[in-house]
């Protein structure tokens, strides 16, 4: 039984409708649905199961991905980090998934195996991120490696975008240079090509080419500023008033006593804290919505519970009255920006504690 009310509401109907923007966005390339993390914090099976029209999944773990295959998905899924061991060889062949390779000691791992089947490989190249991929000189070379071997690899070549989401002048100038790098060094081959995640998808049409990648955008967060695509949300976290208080001018709310009432305030204590994915850092201001309104956060947000300044609502605040902390009405975004943080931590930190509610 679910007698806690905090809950997360999983829309299901907004994820498909996001993954039907996506491909609408990039109509010749293919969907490499991001599903890592356990789907963005949303659950991996049921993620998958209403992206099945998505291409491919895109996990970060061999456990991820043989999940999905012992739960029945056929789909391509790309293990984005490839390797993390050559053990795993056998286990990729079992499966049948493509993996990711960014570095020599994984070109080498496949290179020294005897590979019996067909084997997708995703070699990665580094644009200009820095963190995984092969330098670009280094591409051919690894081109040619694996056209030679004895095993029967079908390549495809991929990179990573740093900053396609931040709209400031140098951060379009390097995503453009990371576009510019990508084509220079790939052009030459016919092999399929992927550059783009959320933001290049939505924000660079020239990115697509033959596999875009999106992850956040799917689930309705990492939202850009005037664009065309109008992610939905996916999780809506809700919870309920289960105290209300009257404090006198003065009076202090909460740990450390952080935030003093500078008059006679109504506050309402909201039965969600960081022991469900909260954030601690969120900052008094914070937006929550009750009963349709929003008021500020107030105080520290503590393991259990946060305080609510309900001074200002028109009507009476009750005890059981719903509290949402973020979903269609209050962007996740928004959320992270008053903690410090982004929307995909917030999203992937919910809980074992916080019952999913699917919603069709
Ligand atoms: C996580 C990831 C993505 C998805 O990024 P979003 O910003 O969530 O769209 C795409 N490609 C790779 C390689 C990733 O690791």
């Amino acid at each position: 039984m679910m007698y806690r009310p905090a809950k997360a509401f999983i829309y299901l109907q907004a994820l498909k409708k996001n993954l039907e923007q996506a491909q609408a966005l990039a109509p010749k390339s293919k969907v490499l649905a991001v599903i890592k993390a356990n789907g963005y914090g949303h659950g991996i099976e049921r993620v998958a199961h209403h992206l099945s029209h998505a291409d491919a999944f895109g996990v970060a773990s061999i456990d991820e991905a043989m999940l999905l295959r012992q739960k029945g998905f056929l789909h391509r899924i790309l293990l984005l980090e490839g390797l993390f061991s050559e053990s795993e060889i056998p286990v990729v062949i079992q499966n049948r998934l493509d993996v990711v390779i960014h570095s020599e000691h994984q070109l080498n791992w496949l290179l020294n195996s005897k590979i019996s089947i067909q084997l997708n490989i995703w070699i990665k190249v580094d644009t200009g991120m820095h963190r995984l991929g092969f330098d670009i000189q280094q591409l051919a070379s690894v081109i040619a490696k694996l056209e030679r071997s004895e095993n029967d690899f079908c390549i495809q070549v991929m990179s990573h975008f740093a900053s396609a989401d931040e709209t400031s002048e140098h951060s379009n100038l390097f995503t453009e240079k990371q576009i510019e790098r990508f084509e220079d060094c790939t052009c030459q081959y016919q092999y399929p090509r992927s550059l783009a995640n959320s933001a290049g998808l939505i924000r660079y049409p020239q990115s697509h080419y033959d596999w875009v990648r999106p992850g956040i955008a799917l689930y309705g967060a990492g939202a850009i500023p005037n664009s065309d695509f109008t992610s939905l949300a996916v999780m809506q976290l809700e919870s309920e008033i289960i105290a209300i208080k009257t404090i006198q001018v003065g009076e202090s709310v909460g740990y450390g006593n952080t935030w003093v009432a500078q008059r006679k305030s109504i506050i309402g204590v909201v039965a969600i804290g960081y022991g469900d994915g909260y954030p601690r850092h969120a900052k008094t201001g914070t937006p929550v919505i009750i009963n349709g309104q929003r008021f500020p956060l107030v105080g520290r947000v503590s393991m259990d519970m946060i305080t609510v300044d309900l001074t200002d609502m028109s009507s009476q605040a009750n005890i059981g009255d719903s509290a949402i902390l973020w979903g269609q009405e209050l962007s996740v975004d928004e959320i992270a920006s008053f903690s410090g943080t982004i929307g995909y931590e917030l999203l992937c930190g919910i809980t074992q504690r916080v019952p999913m509610i699917e919603v069709q």
